[in-house]
């Protein structure tokens, strides 16, 4: 096993670590920011190393001051959680060159995977189902992308190569308006990605978000750990995410997951990774890949009963995976609902010091948050405080232990998305399942 692993991250995911390495016998090392030192895992590591001030372009993106962190407590491995440099090839690549193990995959794994017009070639050449589109990158011949984008049919989406977190993209309806919004979109994705690239697929309008949770060993082994769905969203922010996904059949699983599996072995994947699509008709459209662990997580753990995160040091260690794809049986059902430090109706964040904090618990209820009474939320990062997690033999048990959680839940002091967590838990079309990506904004929000 690896003997010592920096945590390159903060909040709830670097807990989760270092839950992990506890149980693996792994010491831990914080790698936190100036404002980060009452972090409850930096309260909790064996060593503490304090990489720079609270703006994470000195700490958590410090990609030096991250790999001294790793030398001066003579550490093997990083685990750079997700956000931050989880997906730099280049993190990767110097975390390496510096002697250490970069927990997750390959850096040319992640290179290839970070570009969308890559990772769809790649995926294609595997088998992958992708949404009809262009097939690489958009040139300058205006002709010729007239008569692409005629062969797809509007309405078209024009996307960054380079683009991520949800921005890049644009919409196009109809004929008249695709060669300036191209332009467009193309100086948009220099200006905030450096890369001018893009590409044309067929936008879907009424797509579920379901993605299929993998792993893979340095051994050649992968298997896939089913599906969950990602499609109560805001602003492409997941809000509340559920395995497995209402009407997906055994079948179905059975045969996406088959392909992203063969995928992995193609591309020398290792590591947990999450393949993206969107659902739409029957069909799966693979969108992209997250060549990391992701906020979700715990409900794949719930239903599996496989601690994604143990098999990511066990594999980063070298170890096989403790699992074949025969011994993955899904069980129940599970929610999670993010809970975030931001007004319920204006959305905008709400730090500050908590002065209540009563967790809830009872049977099925996993809370992953590092938040504690007088525990004050620094305006620097992310919003996310934390995450309630249920589960229940059916879809209608994790949901009631999901509002008794919610009922129970009291965060003081600043505000928190809970009342809309309430209000989704109640809705009858929620209640039903299966809803697309624009529910929650389109219907019940009301502001799209
Ligand atoms: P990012 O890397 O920015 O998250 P993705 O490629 O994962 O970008 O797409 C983000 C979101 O954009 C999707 O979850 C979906 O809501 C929307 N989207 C992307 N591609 C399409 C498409 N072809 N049709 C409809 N919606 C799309």
């Amino acid at each position: 096993m690896l003997e010592k692993v920096v945590i390159a991250n903060r909040g709830e995911i670097a807990l989760r670590i270092l839950r992990a390495c506890r149980e693996l016998g792994i010491r831990t090392v914080a790698a936190h920011s100036t404002v980060d030192r009452d972090l409850k895992h930096v309260r909790l590591a064996d060593e503490t190393v304090c990489i720079g001030p609270s703006p994470a372009a000195g700490s958590y993106l410090n990609m030096p001051a991250i790999i001294s962190a790793a030398e001066v407590t003579d550490a093997v491995a990083i685990h750079p959680g997700y956000g931050f440099l989880s997906e730099n090839a280049d993190f990767a690549e110097r975390v390496e060159q510096s002697g250490f193990i970069f927990i997750g995959p390959k850096p040319e794994t992640i290179r290839l995977m970070g570009d969308k017009v890559s990772a769809i070639r790649a995926m294609k050449e595997a088998g992958v189902p992708c949404v009809p589109g262009s097939d690489g990158p958009l040139g300058d011949d205006q002709p010729e992308i007239l008569r692409i984008a005629r062969d797809i049919g509007y309405p078209i989406i024009i996307k960054a190569a380079g683009g991520g977190g949800g921005r890049g993209m644009r919409v196009v309806h109809s004929e008249a308006a695709l060669l300036t919004t191209l332009d467009l979109t193309r100086s948009e994705a220099n200006a905030a990605f450096g890369n001018p690239t893009v590409y044309m697929e067929k936008y879907l309008d009424h797509p579920r978000h379901i993605e299929i949770q993998v792993l893979a060993d340095t051994h050649g082994h992968a298997i896939h750990l089913g599906e969950r769905d990602c499609s109560m969203q805001r602003r492409h922010q997941k809000v509340i995410e559920e395995a497995p996904a209402p009407g997906i059949t055994p079948a179905q699983r059975r045969r996406i997951g088959q392909a992203c599996v063969d995928a992995c072995q193609r591309i020398g994947y290792r590591g947990a990774g999450t393949f993206e699509f969107l659902y739409q008709d029957g069909e799966f459209y693979f969108i992209e890949m997250n060549t990391r662990i992701q906020v979700e997580h715990p409900i794949t753990e719930l239903i599996t009963g496989v601690d994604i995160v143990k098999e990511q040091l066990r594999i980063a260690a070298g170890a096989p995976l403790g699992y074949r794809q025969d011994d993955i049986h899904v069980r129940g059902h599970a929610l999670e609902c993010r809970l975030n430090a931001e007004d319920p109706d204006t959305f905008a964040p709400s730090p500050g010091a908590i002065t209540q904090y009563h967790a809830p618990g009872g049977p099925g209820i996993r809370v992953d948050s590092h938040i504690y009474n007088g525990y004050r939320v620094p305006p620097n990062y992310d919003s996310m405080i934390g995450k309630l997690i249920a589960h229940g033999e059916t879809r209608e048990a994790a949901i009631a232990r999901m509002r008794g959680a919610l009922a129970e839940l009291v965060v003081d002091g600043i505000k928190t998305n809970a009342p809309l967590h309430r209000r989704i838990l109640g809705d009858a079309r929620f209640l039903d399942g299966g809803t697309d990506i624009h529910y929650l904004e389109k219907q019940l929000l009301g502001t799209r």
